[in-house]
């Protein structure tokens, strides 16, 4: 149909319905009705800016370019349709319009009509809604997309949504082992026999990046009046990567942590709140390993008594608890500390002590014992009575002890005769002698060269003077061969005086008195010729 422009202006120019006509989306004419639908004052002032795209949602602008030059390059009439237009002052007009192409001057163009109506269909509704949300959102069908808006546009790698609809397949976007299960998806939910719960995916930019979405989908009717998927999305990038980063994280601070435990060398372990062993080390395997455990096994621990501290612990509700110089199921000595950790389990250290503990009792051993007889020293002495002193006083016990002091008779003499290494054998003897002969209890002392004390504790007088009667006869039985067959032996006696002190009836006698008088004893049994006992009392003796 040719058309004049001053025939159209007689047949529409005073019309209600809205006429225009356009090439390529300029408007050539427009008449009076239509440049007031669109918020213009008149058509001259429509005319100052003829551009079309201006009225129409920028999500149509792809569609409205195919369409415009669709029908430029055909004939005839091209139906009915609703549509949304925006106004000059951005409020939104719903119409129903109708398009033909015409013969216009050496072309052909689009002649529109448009009449105003109460409201618009699907599509005008859904980006009238939706299209400047925030929320991404796609109609599709078949995979291939009908509508998006911006947002979703953008999230998917294009400029906007005009650009996002020249490549309207979205099946592209799906990794190739999901798709089958995503068309699926989609055709239940368009055949409406399943609804579409969130869930998330990840699509595969054009550029090769990926992006994750939350997705819902929605079945509705699309205004061309058969059934559409309407998909809403949401931007997760973030929340995954950062899910992501810290998963990276606390495994990094777990390979860590196995590594610190690994490399320290005490024994450590960390427990779970069920004391199940989680991470441990080899030293701690070495402490608490139950044994029989096979090398490649899985190792098992016996940690019974690690159980019941970890009850303490929970009883007092303290942080922390320590045990000293525990026993360990491999017979090592630890000393142990137990740490709360924040979700109930435990972290216990094991520092072995038993190579430790060894050396001090050695030291101790060495700075209280003659190394020769290894009876006590006059320092080991003064010690042991002091505890022996504090039992029994713990025990609320009396406190009273039979004292002996000896001195070998002719000593220098033995020496000079058989030689000094003679004479060390028989000390050694003597000391030997003396301790097989006593209790646990009684303390043997070397308190110089070839003088011994000899403490008893709670023994009377009477059973203090048979001590030493047995002692003086089993000295005499020593014996020590001083030739090499031994044909030829070295005897020796002993002279020996005795006391009782302590906290006897009367009064207190001091060990250091009671030494006194010993001493004082024994020097009148040599005056009385040696190898004799002498019994004396703290009263006997005249200071
Ligand atoms: P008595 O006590 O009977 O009066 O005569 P004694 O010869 O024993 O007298 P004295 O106490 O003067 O002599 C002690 C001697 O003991 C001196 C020393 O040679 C000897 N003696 C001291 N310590 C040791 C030792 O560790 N080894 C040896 N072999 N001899 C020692
Ligand atoms: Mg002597
Ligand atoms: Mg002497």
């Amino acid at each position: 149909m040719r058309f004049e422009p001053t025939e159209i202006a007689r047949l529409y120019g005073r019309s209600r319905v809205g006429v225009v006509v356009h090439k390529d989306l300029q408007a050539v004419y427009v008449n009076d009705a239509y440049a007031k639908m669109l918020g213009r004052r008149d058509v001259k002032d429509f005319m100052t800016a003829p551009d079309m795209r201006q009225y129409i949602p920028p999500s149509f602008h792809h569609e409205a370019t195919k369409l415009s030059e669709n029908y430029q390059s055909s004939t005839g009439f091209h139906g009915w349709k609703k549509v949304y237009n925006i106004r000059a002052d951005g409020s939104p007009v719903w119409m129903e319009i109708s398009d033909e192409t015409v013969e216009w001057e050496d072309g052909s163009a689009v002649l529109t009509t448009a009449q105003m109506i109460d409201n618009g269909t699907t599509a005008m509704q859904v980006d009238h809604m939706l299209g400047r949300s925030f929320i991404g959102v796609m109609v599709h069908r078949n995979m291939t997309a009908l509508y998006v808006n911006d947002s979703f546009a953008h999230l998917m790698g294009a400029k906007n949504a005009s650009s996002f609809m020249e490549q309207p397949n979205v099946l592209r976007f799906i990794p190739k082992e999901h798709q089958s299960r995503a068309i699926k998806h989609v055709a239940d939910i368009l055949s409406g026999d399943r609804t579409g719960d969130r869930h998330r995916v990840e699509d595969v930019l054009d550029d090769g990046t990926s992006v994750w979405r939350d997705l819902t989908d929605e079945r509705i009717l699309w205004h061309d009046g058969k059934p559409a998927v309407l998909t809403t999305a949401h931007d997760v990038r973030d929340e995954v990567e950062m899910h992501d980063e810290l998963v990276r994280a606390k495994s990094g601070l777990e390979a860590a942590v196995t590594e610190v435990i690994r490399m320290v060398p005490s024994a450590v372990a960390m427990l779970d709140s069920k004391l199940d062993v989680i991470h441990y080390n080899y030293e701690f395997s070495r402490l608490f390993g139950a044994d029989g455990t096979a090398e490649d096994a899985e190792p098992s621990f016996e940690i019974t008594a690690l159980r019941d501290c970890y009850e303490r612990l929970k009883a007092v509700g303290h942080g922390h608890a320590t045990i000293d110089e525990m026993q360990t199921p491999s017979g090592r000595m630890a000393d142990i500390r137990m740490n709360m950790m924040e979700g109930g389990g435990v972290m216990v250290s094991a520092t072995d002590i038993t190579d430790h503990k060894r050396k001090e009792e050695f030291l101790d051993t060495l700075a209280s014992t003659d190394p020769l007889t290894r009876a006590l020293n006059r320092r080991g002495f003064e010690s042991a009575v002091s505890r022996l002193r504090e039992i029994r006083h713990l025990k609320d016990k009396s406190w009273l002890f039979g004292l002996i002091v000896l001195d070998l008779d002719y000593f220098k003499q033995t020496n000079d005769t058989y030689g000094h290494s003679v004479g060390d054998r028989l000390l050694e003897k003597v000391a030997q002698v003396l301790r097989q002969a006593l209790r646990d209890d009684d303390l043997v002392v070397r308190l110089g060269g070839e003088e011994f004390a000899v403490l008893l504790p709670s023994a009377t007088a009477a059973v203090t003077k048979r001590i030493a009667e047995r002692l003086a006869s089993m000295i005499r039985e020593i014996e020590v061969a001083v030739d090499k067959d031994g044909s030829t032996v070295a005897k020796i006696t002993a002279s020996f005086g005795a006391t009782v002190g302590g906290e006897g009836r009367q009064k207190f006698v001091e060990l250091a008195d009671a030494m006194r008088v010993a001493d004082r004893a024994m020097y009148e049994a040599k005056e009385a010729g040696r190898d004799q006992i002498k019994f004396k009392t703290l009263d006997e003796i005249d200071d």
